[in-house]
C-alpha cells in the first residue's frame, strides 16, 4: 500500500541529466473479458518501445535497467485480473516501487521524464478515501476497512448475552428485564460510538458507512459522535451475521462515487462563486499557478482532461503560463512544457494541496477548466490588516 508520504517523496524526485524517472501504469482487462493476455502483450510492447527509445539515444544504463526490470514484472502479471499495476523507477538513485491499485485506470502508459508522472496515482487515490464499513445491531458490532478494492475485517464487539430476559434470574419482573436489555443494547451502542471516535481520532479511516436495520438505526445515531458524524457517509439496512466483503465493497464503493461526484460539484460552485465575488477563489492558468507559487491554494480543481503548454525554471522551480526564456523570477533559462499538469500536479502534492479532477461541468470549462480555493488570500489580507491599523 503506498501512502500520502511515498507519494510526496515520489513528487519531490528530480532527475539530473544522467538520471530518469520511468512511471509505469498498467490497466488489465476486465476478468470477463478474454483479452487479457492481449492487455499484457500492449504493455510489453510500449516497455520494448521505449527501451529501443532509450538504447537509441545511447544513454542511460539505468534506465535501460529499470524498463528491463518493468518487462520482466508484467511477465508475471498474467494471473493478475483484477488488479491495476504502477511501478516507479530510478535505478541510478535506488528507486523502485511497485503499487497495487483498483482497476480504474483510463489505460496502459509509460513515461520516460525527468520526473515521475504521478497525476494518474493522484486521480486514482484521491478518490479512494480510507474506508470503514460498520455493521452494527443490539449486542454485536463488526468492522470493516475498505481500501483501494481491499477488505480487511478489522476487530469486532460482542456483548455478551448475561441478563437477557427468561435467563432465569429469579425476582426480575418482565419489565425489568425489558429495560434492562434496553440498557445493555445503549450500552452497547455507546462502546460502538466510542470505538469508531477512538478510530478516526487515530487515523484508521477517514470515512464510515454503517450498516444497520432500521429500528436500531434511531437509538444508534444518537450515540454517535459529532466528529464521526461528519464522516459518515451513509448507512443501509444489513444484517451484523450475514456481512460478505462482496456486500462492504458493493455498498462502500457506491457512497464513496456518490459523495465525490457531489463533492466534486459543490467545490465547483464554491469555487466559481467565491472566484466571482473576488474572494477565495481564482480561476485560469496563470492566476492558479500564482496562488500555487504563494502557498494560498487549499483545493486545486483541474478538468479531467485539461492540458496546456507552461514553461519551468530548471533553477528556481518557478511556472510560467507565457512561453517566456528567461524566469521571470531568477532570470535563467526556462525549459518548455508539453504539459503543465505533470508540474502543477507535484506541486500540489508537495504542498498538500486537495486535487479535484472535475468532468461534466461546462460553466468550469468556460473559465478556463483550471480553478483553485485559497486558504487565504494574501494580497486582500495585507489590505485588510492595513484598514485595521
Ligand atoms: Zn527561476
Amino acid at each position: 500500500m503506498i501512502s500520502r508520504e511515498d507519494i510526496r517523496e515520489l513528487a519531490e524526485f528530480q532527475g539530473d541529466g544522467a538520471d530518469c524517472a520511468i512511471s509505469f501504469y498498467f490497466q488489465p482487462a476486465p476478468p470477463s473479458n478474454k483479452s487479457h493476455r492481449e492487455q499484457t502483450i500492449l504493455a510489453k510492447d510500449l516497455i520494448r518501445q521505449a527501451l529501443r527509445e532509450v538504447e537509441k539515444s545511447g544513454r542511460n544504463e539505468s534506465a535501460r535497467a529499470d524498463l528491463q526490470r518493468i518487462l520482466e514484472a508484467a511477465g508475471e502479471w498474467k494471473g493478475t485480473r483484477v488488479r491495476a499495476k504502477a511501478v516507479f523507477a530510478c535505478g541510478g538513485r535506488n528507486i523502485w516501487r511497485q503499487v497495487d491499485l483498483p482497476p480504474q485506470l483510463a489505460k496502459t502508459q509509460l513515461f520516460v521524464n525527468r520526473r515521475f508522472h504521478l497525476k494518474e496515482l493522484a486521480v486514482l487515490l484521491g478518490g479512494q478515501p480510507r474506508l470503514w464499513v460498520a455493521f452494527v445491531d443490539r449486542h454485536r458490532a463488526r468492522f470493516f476497512a475498505l481500501h483501494l478494492d481491499e477488505v480487511k475485517e478489522q476487530e469486532a464487539l460482542f456483548r455478551p448475552l448475561s441478563r437477557r430476559r427468561g435467563d432465569g434470574f429469579a425476582g426480575y419482573d418482565a419489565g425489568h428485564a425489558e429495560r434492562s436489555v434496553n440498557d445493555e443494547a445503549l450500552h452497547h451502542f455507546k462502546s460502538v460510538a466510542e470505538l469508531l471516535k477512538q478510530g478516526l481520532e487515530r487515523g484508521t479511516f477517514d470515512q464510515l458507512v454503517i450498516g444497520c436495520q432500521d429500528i436500531h438505526w434511531h437509538d444508534f445515531e444518537a450515540h454517535l459522535h459529532p466528529y464521526v458524524k461528519k464522516r459518515l457517509l451513509g448507512r443501509f439496512a444489513a444484517e451484523v451475521d450475514s456481512a460478505t466483503d462482496k456486500q462492504v465493497r458493493e455498498q462502500g464503493e457506491r457512497m464513496v462515487r456518490e459523495s465525490l461526484a457531489q463533492h466534486r460539484h459543490e467545490q465547483v460552485r464554491e469555487v466559481l462563486s467565491q472566484a466571482r465575488s473576488n474572494g477565495r477563489g481564482v480561476t485560469g492558468l496563470r492566476r492558479v499557478l500564482r496562488s500555487l507559487e504563494m502557498g494560498e491554494v487549499q483545493v486545486l480543481l483541474m478538468g479531467e482532461n485539461y492540458s496546456a503548454h507552461a514553461v519551468e525554471c530548471a533553477s528556481c522551480g518557478h511556472i510560467d503560463a507565457h512561453m517566456v526564456h528567461y524566469c521571470p523570477v531568477c532570470g535563467r533559462t526556462t525549459q518548455e512544457l508539453e504539459d503543465v499538469c505533470d508540474a502543477v500536479v507535484l506541486a500540489a502534492i508537495r504542498r498538500d494541496v486537495e486535487l479535484v479532477y472535475v468532468k461534466d461541468e461546462p460553466e468550469f470549462d468556460h473559465v478556463g477548466s483550471i480553478a483553485a480555493l485559497l486558504r487565504f488570500r494574501g494580497d486582500q489580507k495585507k489590505g485588510g490588516m492595513a484598514v485595521a491599523s
